[in-house]
């Protein structure tokens, strides 16, 4: 299958813009034109790459604007979220009905991957790995049904160290066996993740590291909101960074989201080890964690990308959106920052942190993701710079168009495989919201 994008505005990918056609065939960017190519009028229109979310908690989709979780401090919302979480029954049947919602969402925000760091896991023990499994092959099923690709990271959260790294094993081994944890098709990866050390010991890192280590997978965890540097310190003395670095963590391979609270030193550090970061404003900001110095992060060359974080704190999946919020809060750090550097990393810095240089940039070979951005409306008149304007101007902007591997997925604002109500209704009947 081959599609010809013709004539954009503009084509915007990191470092290179301007004018001109895109050519799609056999699921990548090509050089030229595919025999029988469907021809997509995209004048007035900006093609970027598809959108990386690189943290979600896909599953707490399900459990958004819950009453307990708004207006209160980090300690009472987490028992808040658990107990809902208890009440629905975490499994494969709650994790692809909200995964759904979720990567649905974001398809329509132009999201074409996204990371799903799911930190809350049933009951299991070495016995019973496969109910973990199930709950990873929801999500895998959620987003090959829908034509998304998901980053799905085997996350834990004051897990047994032992159960949790056997699951992940399992899960790789059934969603993503090859070395690298890429499925065949790019669709679905798998990676590992505490949810950080506010929740995890030594000996959780350790272990998933050894599953990371074994089957070239990449490892996320969350570090530096508030919350996490204060218990870091109350529990051994020391700050989260610090302690990462001790049990084996700051290396190639590692991307850790928030990083609201570092120290130059900190950030140098980061740099020099060549973990990269997620910066994740619409989690960061309404929680009252702080705005990450990302202008600092980026001088300092820690490569960057950009997530939404999860339903219960953010609680959309619109990840534009938050390149927006990052820009203007980026004022009270610093630094304003430059909408190319935002969509930088909402594309090529996300995929960077999963390893995936075949996504997030139109560049022949690339795996043909795009977004179709339509400027041509009243919301975006009167604009000097139309690519910065995706940023500043046009809240909530969704795009015409979303191709994911050389599929129309969206088109003309609608998804082309799913329908909205069903998918809404299906998790209604799930969790009753
Ligand atoms: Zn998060």
């Amino acid at each position: 299958m081959s599609i010809t994008l013709r004539g954009a505005l503009s084509v915007w990918t990191s470092g290179r813009e301007g004018a001109g056609d895109v050519h799609v065939a056999d699921g990548r960017i090509a050089a030229g034109p595919g025999s029988g190519a469907e021809i997509l009028d995209v004048s007035g229109c900006i093609v970027t790459p598809g959108l990386v979310n690189a943290h979600h908690h896909l599953f707490q989709s399900a459990f958004r604007t819950l009453p307990g979780t708004r207006q209160v401090p980090m300690r009472e919302w987490l028992p808040a979220m658990a107990a809902a979480y208890r009440d629905a029954g975490i499994d494969g049947s709650l994790t692809y009905a909200a995964g759904r919602i979720a990567i649905a969402e974001g398809l329509l925000a132009g999201v074409t991957t996204v990371a799903d760091h799911q930190l809350n896991w049933p009951a299991i023990d070495a016995s019973s790995l496969d109910a973990g499994t199930e709950v990873a092959l929801g999500v895998a099923r959620a987003a090959r049904e829908l034509g998304g690709r998901v980053a799905f990271v085997r996350g834990s959260a004051g897990d047994d160290a032992a159960t949790a790294a056997a699951s992940a094993d399992r899960i790789a081994q059934e969603l993503a066996p090859a070395p690298g944890g890429v499925s065949d098709d790019g669709v679905v990866q798998v990676a590992v993740g505490p949810a950080g050390v506010h929740s995890d010991g030594e000996a959780t890192f350790r272990a998933f590291a050894e599953v990371a280590d074994a089957r070239g997978l990449r490892r996320r965890t969350q570090a530096n909101e508030q919350v996490d540097t204060e218990i870091a310190l109350v529990r051994f003395g020391r700050r989260p960074l610090e302690l990462l670095d001790a049990w084996g963590w700051l290396e190639r391979g590692t991307t850790i989201a928030h990083l609201c609270d570092v120290t130059p030193d900190e950030i140098a550090l980061l740099a020099e080890r060549g973990v990269t970061g997620t910066h994740a404003p619409g989690c960061d900001v309404p929680m009252g964690w702080g705005v990450a110095p990302v202008q600092a992060m980026l001088d300092a060359g820690v490569r960057l990308g950009l997530g939404t974080s999860g339903g219960g704190s953010n609680d959309a999946g619109h990840l534009l959106a938050d390149a927006r919020l990052a820009l203007q809060v980026s004022g009270l750090a610093g630094a304003q920052l430059d909408a190319r550097d935002l969509l930088t990393m909402a594309t090529a810095g996300s995929a960077d942190g999963l390893g995936r240089r075949d996504l997030g940039r139109i560049e022949h070979g690339a795996a043909a993701d795009l977004c179709v951005w339509d400027v041509s409306g009243v919301a975006d008149g009167g604009t000097a710079d139309p690519v910065a304007g995706l940023l500043w101007l046009s809240p909530g902007r969704r795009p015409r168009h979303v191709v994911v591997g050389g599929r129309i997925v969206v088109r003309d604002y609608a998804l082309v495989d799913a329908d909205e109500a069903e998918i809404r209704s299906a998790l209604r009947e799930r969790v009753g919201r």
